[in-house]
């Protein structure tokens, strides 16, 4: 049985402790007194994430294992911040975010488990992972080595919207960084000898299809520097560009399409460029008869709620599992306004996750 108001004494908690990254250890420090007795053995990486094992019970204990996980970090620190509990949620005191993004996820996790323990039902052999650093660039989960995780499939809690959501896609993403090399020469004197950096970069930029380019596909030319006074011609200027698709063959066509702009503005005045890739996501997509969107969707049932399949524009923890093989869905949490002061978790939805936590390890 879910205990509520251990549930609850669990989340406020972790929820007290300052945790942004590289602070996320007192959290499961925290933790490891009930996760130790519940049978869960634990060992954390060389960086920081932690890994917990939980054998499997009776006649579910040779079943195949499952890996929940959650992100220990938030999105910004939360120093003396005190939760309030105001009309059946948890609210920030206001002087920072609350961090249910992702604690609310976390403390669901734990009481899963202490849950079943205390009710002793078979169970499969459990995984946990608690990663750090996911809220600044997904820091732990790209440096988490996945060979000693034995589960096939993966369920990361870590997306808002009510719980009983489960993300099907999720976009390629890149920044690209783009330096436009021309020629300095004195605008007034000998224009003819320059070469406009800033103009190769207006070119481009005139040439891209920027915005939403379709359905599944948007592109963004959010930087423009170069140039130093009136009277110089910009020898150099860089144009910071973003694409992003559900698609990956769009991403890659759309991502050739900007360079390919940027070397003809560069070439129609005589310059050249330079590219670097700022940072890189890799997408993900499945399909509603996958496997492990089938198992979220069963335990979401299971605990009494009605899935909802969506798409996100947004990227977690689980681009990085699924680039490197570990299949991981994420599904929805329930907070409200995360990344503001004004963060909160409403307690129904904390029960109705830790509901889908319990269903995904006691598995069909
Ligand atoms: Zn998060």
């Amino acid at each position: 049985m879910i205990d509520t108001a251990r549930l609850l004494d669990t989340f406020l908690a972790i929820l007290r402790i300052d945790s942004y990254h590289p602070n996320e250890d007192p959290v499961v420090d925290a933790l490891r007194p009930k996760l130790l007795r519940a049978g869960i053995s634990l060992w954390a990486d060389p960086h920081r994430n932690v890994l917990g094992y939980w054998p499997g019970t009776g006649a579910k204990a040779n079943r195949e294992p499952v890996l929940l996980c959650a992100h220990t970090d938030t999105v910004r620190p939360t120093p003396g911040m005190e939760p309030v509990i105001r009309d059946g949620a948890v609210h920030t005191d206001g002087s920072s975010v609350l961090g249910a993004d992702d604690k609310a996820a976390v403390a669901a996790i734990v009481e899963a488990v202490e849950a079943i323990a205390a009710e002793g039902v078979a169970h499969p052999p459990v995984e946990l992972l608690f990663t750090v650093g996911e809220d600044v660039g997904h820091i732990g989960s790209k440096a988490f080595d996945v060979a000693p995780v034995r589960s096939r499939l993966a369920f990361i809690a870590d997306v808002d919207g009510p719980v009983g959501g489960v993300i099907l896609a999720s976009p390629w993403s890149e920044t690209l960084l783009v330096t436009f090399r021309g020629r300095a020469a004195h605008a007034g004197t000998e224009p003819e000898s320059g070469r406009s950096a800033v103009q190769m970069a207006a070119r481009a930029i005139d040439r891209m299809r920027l915005g939403r380019v379709d359905a599944q596909t948007t592109a963004n030319a959010g930087v423009l520097t170069g140039g130093e006074e009136s009277n110089i011609i910009p020898a150099c200027a860089e144009l910071k560009l973003q694409v992003r698709s559900l698609d990956e063959g769009a991403f890659g066509a759309h991502r050739a399409h900007l360079l390919e702009c940027c070397r003809l503005g560069a070439e129609a005045f005589d310059g050249g460029i330079e590219v670097e890739s700022v940072n890189s996501t890799t997408g993900y997509r499945f399909t509603p008869g996958d496997a492990v969107v089938r198992r979220a969707q069963a335990a979401i049932r299971a605990a009494g709620l009605t899935p909802r399949l969506a798409t996100s524009g947004g990227t977690s923890d689980a681009n990085e599992f699924n680039a490197k093989g570990l299949t991981t869905a994420v599904i929805s949490v329930g907070y409200l306004d995360i990344h503001t002061n004004q963060e909160s978790m409403p307690l129904d939805e904390l029960e109705r996750l830790t509901r889908v936590c319990r269903a995904l390890m006691l598995g069909p």
